[in-house]
């Protein structure tokens, strides 16, 4: 994506604009009250001092003071009445303001996460995302201040614009000559912003990178989760060491930066102070020779002020509105990562289905070599299958592949005669209950874990906890289904057994009731013989389901329709029980002779 950078800022500003009006227009009237509360008594700030002060000299030169007095009382209360109106409307609104950059940042936490959870799945798995993820989080909040912080460096350019306009007015009117200086001096300063804001940028892509890290080890290494590990291999000294090296890059770079800005920072400050000498020195010069007033000085003076204060802002204002916008559009970006998914509309007929994996070939995205090749199988309604292989000979791939976490490279994978790229995701992924091995327990309920979706049926959840053998264990939690897993949202929350965990994503997998039914080795933990009862009592519970299951341990096998040993990236047999045991020198007869001893008790 190599936009230009008014592009950019066009882009992103126009989407803060939109998104403002659909969630928020109140804050476009409390930028209007504002500006109100800001223009007019600065304005007011500039003239009404000079009345005060000609008012002031007539008395001193001579004139009776009841004149005067009432005119000075009365431009005296008009200023502090103005002030203190003032700042009451704006400390208001920024309050408000306040209320509505929070809710901001939550709503765009919100929609990242929820794009993050929803994006096609190989983009989980690529760093470059994951890269983009923190920046799109960091960038859309502290680094551009979201909306609010975006809309306010608009504000301040509107309201910039017109105090100075009024403020040329007064001043072309008084002593015209401090224009020229004013707008020198900006320019000068001008580029020494710009300098600032590139050293700021420059590392904010610097920094990000290191506070992902940073995150993961002040955030996640903190987790319980990881408490055995880190104690049992005496990991904690590792750990500390990480994070102080992390912590010291982090300061290095903040120093470097600092380091960068200071000669910039500098110059400003030079640059001013020679802008303000020369202003005192031809306004003064302007009052000795009795060209203007003492309040004439003094509104001229202050003008100038404004004037340059004005003009820097604006050009301060839209430099960091650039840079804003800039990191602001991380999020669009991120937001907008290309899907390369087809997504299908077709629904998915409902009763019993066919799948066909049809000449099926796969590598993973930004990888060379085929995990899998020309994969031909068919699963028929209601059939168990079991998979076997070594690790890595592409089991849990084709399970992958069956349930459209990725497509395929080569080849098309048919649920009753259709292409499943052509069917819509949502309805597609509901033919489908997965444990993966790696499955996911997460610090919610135990309910919760089970259900994973917002309608609750307790009654199926007891059923399906008795099914899968939790019921009496989840009688003893202290809350019973309301118990917490993990200590992250409840500290009080339970620690369950690996059986139990085990059998909490079976229960999950039970509850969703789909018409097929995928065990992908969640039970490796277990020994031999607990796994075969487990594989025995499941494969009773989805009975009339088409079922898969995946082990390396042959426990499953024997209840199984058919079996595919999967070898070299393909299916190298296939076939039932019987014919694949007795086949001379094959894989499976091979391997089942070597586990035979676990199961002929049982056979
Ligand atoms: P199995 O389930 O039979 O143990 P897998 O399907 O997990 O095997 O893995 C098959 C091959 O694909 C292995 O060589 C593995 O390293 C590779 N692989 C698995 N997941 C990924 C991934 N996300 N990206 C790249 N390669 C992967």
């Amino acid at each position: 994506m190599n936009k230009g950078k008014e592009h950019i800022t066009k882009d992103t500003l126009i989407f803060m604009l939109k998104t403002a009006k659909k969630e928020k227009p109140l804050l476009f009237f409390i930028y209007l009250i504002k500006f109100i509360a800001e223009v007019v008594p600065g304005m007011f700030a500039i003239i009404l001092p000079k009345f005060l002060i000609d008012e002031i000299v007539k008395i001193i030169g001579g004139e009776p003071v009841e004149e005067h007095i009432y005119t000075i009382i009365f431009i005296a209360a008009l200023i502090i009445g103005i002030e203190l109106l003032s700042s009451l409307i704006i400390s208001l609104a920024e309050q408000l303001k306040d209320i509505i950059r929070e809710w901001f940042d939550q709503y765009f936490d919100m929609k990242l996460s929820s794009h993050a959870m929803t994006m096609d799945f190989e983009h989980t798995e690529n760093p470059e995302v994951l890269d983009k993820l923190g920046k799109a989080k960091e960038g859309m909040s502290w680094y551009s201040g979201g909306v609010v912080g975006i809309l306010d460096h608009l504000y301040k350019i509107i309201k910039s614009l017109a105090m100075l306009f009024g403020v040329s007015v007064v001043i072309l009117l008084v002593c015209p000559m401090l224009i020229p200086v004013q707008i020198i001096a900006l320019v000068i300063i001008s580029v020494f912003n710009s300098k600032i804001q590139n050293i700021n940028k420059k590392y904010f892509l610097r920094l990000s990178k290191l506070n992902r890290v940073g995150d993961y080890i002040f955030n996640e290494l903190s987790d319980f989760r990881y408490g055995k590990d880190i104690r049992l291999y005496n990991s904690a000294d590792m750990m500390c060491q990480k994070t102080d090296t992390i912590g010291k890059e982090m300061v290095d770079g903040w120093k470097q930066e600092n380091r960068e800005m200071f000669p910039h920072s500098m110059g400003m400050d030079i640059v001013n102070a020679v802008r303000d000498g020369i202003s005192y020195f031809y306004i003064g010069y302007l009052v000795l020779t009795k060209a203007i007033t003492i309040g004439d000085f003094q509104m001229s003076i202050n003008g100038a002020s404004r004037l340059y204060w004005s003009l820097f802002n604006i050009i301060q204002s839209v430099q960091e509105l650039n840079t804003s916008c800039s990191y602001a559009h991380r999020y669009l970006e991120f937001t907008a990562f290309p899907c390369a998914m087809t997504k299908g509309t077709k629904s998915v007929k409902p009763g019993r289905h066919t799948i066909e994996f049809s000449h099926v070939s796969f590598k993973y995205p930004r990888s060379e070599k085929y995990v899998l090749r020309d994969i031909n199988i068919t699963i028929n309604p209601g059939e168990h299958l079991s998979i076997v292989g070594l690790n890595g000979a592409g089991k849990t791939t084709f399970i992958k592949l069956l349930c459209r976490l990725y497509d395929v490279t080569e080849g098309e994978i048919l649920v009753d005669g259709v292409n499943i790229k052509e069917y819509s995701d949502e309805e597609y992924r509901k033919l489908f209950s997965v444990v993966f091995q790696d499955y996911q327990l997460f610090a919610f309920s135990l309910r919760e874990n089970i259900v994973l979706t917002e309608e609750t049926d307790d009654n199926r959840v007891k059923e399906v906890l008795k099914q899968s053998g939790l019921y009496e264990d989840s009688l003893k939690l202290d809350h019973g289904l309301d118990t917490y897993l993990f200590k992250t949202y409840d500290e009080k929350g339970t620690e369950l057994s690996g059986g139990q965990k085990q059998k909490t994503a079976i229960s999950r997998a039970l509850y969703r009731n789909a018409p097929v039914v995928i065990l992908d080795e969640p039970t490796a933990a277990l020994d031999p013989v607990a796994e075969y009862e487990i594989y025995r009592q499941f494969n009773s519970l989805v009975k009339g389901k088409t079922a898969i299951y995946i082990s390396h341990r042959l426990s499953s096998c024997k209840f199984c329709d058919k079996i595919a040993v999967f070898a070299d990236d393909t299916i190298k047999e296939y076939g039932t029980h019987d014919l694949l045991a007795n086949k001379s020198n094959g894989i499976y007869a091979g391997m089942f002779a070597a586990q035979a001893q676990y199961y002929v008790k049982r056979a």
